[in-house]
């Protein structure tokens, strides 16, 4: 038994809406963590769950509960996450292109009321689908194929 240990849990008030330990003051709760996290720690019995352990402020008792903290999130979500902010979006190809082009103007014909949108869309997607066509020929000619 420690001796300034925790009081026994029987007589802790928990939370109605996280069923964790309320602690009156963010101190207490840190008292609370460093008790968990070392009898975690020393059975061995949660694994590596205590790593996340933290304390964080409940808005609805305006207590402090110790809890695993939810925004931290694992490592390998967090490199999915970046990975993904860092591509770049890919450019459609032009099969894609026609296919969208093909698909608003029908969008078009459906919502007569949102034609102006579906015509601007039209009109942005011919424009990058003759981008899309010069660029192929400026890249032809400047390849300079031979004769086949
Ligand atoms: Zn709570």
């Amino acid at each position: 038994m420690r001796e300034q240990g925790p009081a026994p849990k029987s007589l802790l008030q928990r939370c109605p809406v996280h069923g964790s330990v309320c602690h009156k003051t963010k101190q207490a709760a840190e008292v609370a963590l460093a008790g968990h996290v070392g009898a975690a720690k020393d059975s061995g019995v949660e694994g590596k769950a205590w790593k996340r352990l933290n304390v964080y402020r409940c808005r609805e008792t305006e207590t402090w509960h110790v809890g695993h903290a939810k925004e931290k999130l694992p490592d390998w979500r967090k490199a999915r996450q970046e990975r993904r902010a860092a591509q770049q979006p890919k450019p459609l190809t032009p099969g894609q292109l026609r296919r969208k082009i093909e698909h608003a103007e029908k969008e078009r014909a459906r919502h007569t009321e949102r034609a102006a949108y579906f015509a601007e869309q039209i009109e942005n997607l011919k424009y990058a689908d003759y981008l899309w066509a010069r660029e192929v020929a400026a890249t032809a000619k400047a390849s300079k194929p031979g004769p086949r």
